[in-house]
C-alpha cells in the first residue's frame, strides 16, 4: 500500500512525487512513456515556472544542460512593436527558458527518483480501482508483463489531456470553451534569432524559442477553422503562413528544418473539480487552456507544489484532507482564472494589439507573486 500513486510523469505528475517524497511520503510514480522521451508539445516556461524549478532544487540542473536563458521577449502585431519589461529586480528569477521535453522531463523524473519515488517506466494504467466512489488504486501492466494492482490513500491523474483517471471519477467540469487554435511547430537549424518572439499578424500567429543546441522551435498557429485546410499541405501552408509574418519566412528559407512537423487542434478550455474520494487531478488532466500563452507547464509547476502541499497537510492531520483539497482548488482558481480568460481572449481573437496582452501580464505578475509568497511561507515554517 502506497500513500500515493501518480500516473503520469512529465511536468505535473514528477514534481508531485518529488515533493510528496521529499515530505517522507510512499510514492509509486507510473507512466508508459520511458525517460528520456518527447511530447507534442513546445516547452516555453515563463519566470514563474522558473523560480519553482528553483525553488525545487533542479534549476543547475536544467542550466547544466546548455538550454539558452530567456531575457528579451519581442510582440509584433502587424507594425506595432512591444517588448514586455523584464521582471522586477527582486523577483526570483530573470529567465525563461525553453527546453525541450526530453531534457526537461527527464530532469524532473529524476528528481522525483532521488527523492524517493518508485518509478516505474513503461507502465500502462488499464483501469483506476475503485471502491464504491473511492478510488482505492491502479491496475496495469509494463510493456508485455503481467497486470498488476497497486492500492494507495491517494491515486493522483497528472495523466494529461486525455486524462484516465479523470474519464474514470468524471469530475465537474467548469468554465469549459471550446478549442480555438491550432499550431504546427518544428525544430530548425541556423536561424537567426534574439530572445523569444511571438508574432500576431491578423488571423494567425508565429512563435520563435530559442531552445538547445542553437536551435529554434518554431510554431504557426491559426484560428481553428483553418486547422483542415492546413494539414492537406502542413509544410507548404506552414512556408506560407511563415512567409505571411515579417522576417519569419526569410528565416525559416534560410534555415535546415531538424525534425518532422508535429501539430493540434485538441486544444479544448476546461476547469475541473481536481480532488474528490481517494484522487486528485493535476496539470492538464484538472485544468486546461489554449497553447497560444505557453502556460501549461508553469502551471503545472504551480498546482503540483499546491497539491502536494495540500496533501501533506491532510495527511500530516494539520487539517482534515478535505478542506486541505478545497484550498488546493481555490487557490489554483484564484490565480489561473485571470489567466484562463486573458489567453481565452487572445486565442478567440481575429486582431491582436499589445492592449490585449495587458490583462495577460498583470495575472501573470500575480502568478510571480503567489509564487514567491508560497516559497516565503515555507522559508518560516520550522524543519
Ligand atoms: C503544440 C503544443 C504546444 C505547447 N506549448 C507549450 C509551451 O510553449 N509552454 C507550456 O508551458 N506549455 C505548452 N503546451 C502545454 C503543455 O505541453 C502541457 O500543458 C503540459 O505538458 C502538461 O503537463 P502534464 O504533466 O499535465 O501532462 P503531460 O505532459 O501530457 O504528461 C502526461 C503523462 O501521462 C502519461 N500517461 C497518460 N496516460 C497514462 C496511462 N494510462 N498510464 C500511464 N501513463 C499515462 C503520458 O505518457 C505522459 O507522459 C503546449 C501543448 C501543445 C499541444
Amino acid at each position: 500500500m502506497y500513500d500515493a500513486i501518480v500516473v503520469g510523469a512529465r511536468c505535473a505528475g514528477s514534481p508531485t512525487a518529488m515533493l510528496l517524497a521529499r515530505q517522507g511520503y510512499r510514492v509509486l510514480l507510473l507512466d508508459k512513456s520511458t525517460f528520456p522521451s518527447d511530447i507534442m508539445s513546445t516547452h516555453y516556461i515563463h519566470q514563474p515556472g522558473v523560480a519553482m524549478l528553483k525553488r525545487w532544487g533542479v534549476l543547475d540542473a536544467l542550466r547544466a544542460t546548455n538550454c539558452p536563458p530567456i531575457t528579451k521577449v519581442t510582440l509584433t502585431f502587424g507594425d506595432v512593436v512591444f517588448n514586455p519589461p523584464p521582471p522586477p529586480d527582486d523577483a526570483p528569477v530573470q529567465e525563461a527558458f525553453c527546453p525541450r521535453r526530453t531534457v526537461l522531463d527527464k530532469i524532473l523524473v529524476d528528481a522525483a527518483v532521488e527523492a524517493g519515488a518508485e518509478l516505474r517506466e513503461g507502465f500502462s494504467v488499464r483501469e483506476i480501482v475503485m471502491d464504491g466512489d473511492r478510488v482505492t488504486g491502479v491496475r496495469g501492466a509494463a510493456k508485455g508483463g503481467a497486470t498488476v494492482t497497486e492500492e494507495a490513500r491517494i491515486v493522483i491523474g497528472a495523466d494529461g489531456l486525455h486524462s484516465k483517471v479523470a474519464a474514470a471519477v468524471k469530475p465537474a467540469e467548469y468554465d469549459t470553451k471550446p478549442t480555438f487554435t491550432f499550431a504546427y511547430y518544428s525544430y530548425w537549424s541556423d536561424f537567426p534569432l534574439d530572445g523569444a518572439e511571438l508574432h500576431f499578424p491578423e488571423g494567425r500567429y508565429a512563435i520563435v524559442f530559442p531552445t538547445h543546441d542553437g536551435s529554434a522551435c518554431v510554431g504557426i498557429g491559426g484560428l481553428t477553422e483553418g486547422f483542415h485546410e492546413f494539414r492537406k499541405d502542413i509544410e507548404g501552408n506552414y512556408l506560407k503562413e511563415a512567409d505571411a509574418v515579417p522576417t519569419v519566412g526569410e528565416r525559416v528559407r534560410g534555415a535546415k528544418r531538424l525534425e518532422r512537423f508535429v501539430g493540434t487542434n485538441d486544444q479544448p478550455n476546461y476547469f475541473r473539480k481536481p480532488y474528490g474520494p481517494g484522487w486528485a487531478l493535476v496539470g492538464d488532466a484538472g485544468y486546461h487552456r489554449d497553447l497560444v500563452t505557453g502556460l501549461g507547464i508553469t502551471d503545472a509547476f504551480r498546482d503540483a507544489q499546491l497539491l502536494a502541499d495540500a496533501i501533506d497537510d491532510g495527511f500530516a492531520e494539520r487539517r482534515p484532507l478535505d478542506e486541505a483539497m478545497t484550498a488546493y482548488e481555490q487557490r489554483r482558481n484564484e490565480v489561473a482564472k485571470p489567466l484562463y480568460d486573458a489567453t481565452c481572449d487572445i486565442a478567440a481573437a481575429e486582431k491582436l494589439g499589445p492592449e490585449q496582452f495587458a490583462p495577460f501580464a498583470v495575472a501573470m505578475q500575480a502568478m510571480q507573486t503567489m509564487m514567491v509568497e508560497m516559497a516565503d511561507a515555507e522559508k518560516e515554517v520550522p524543519a
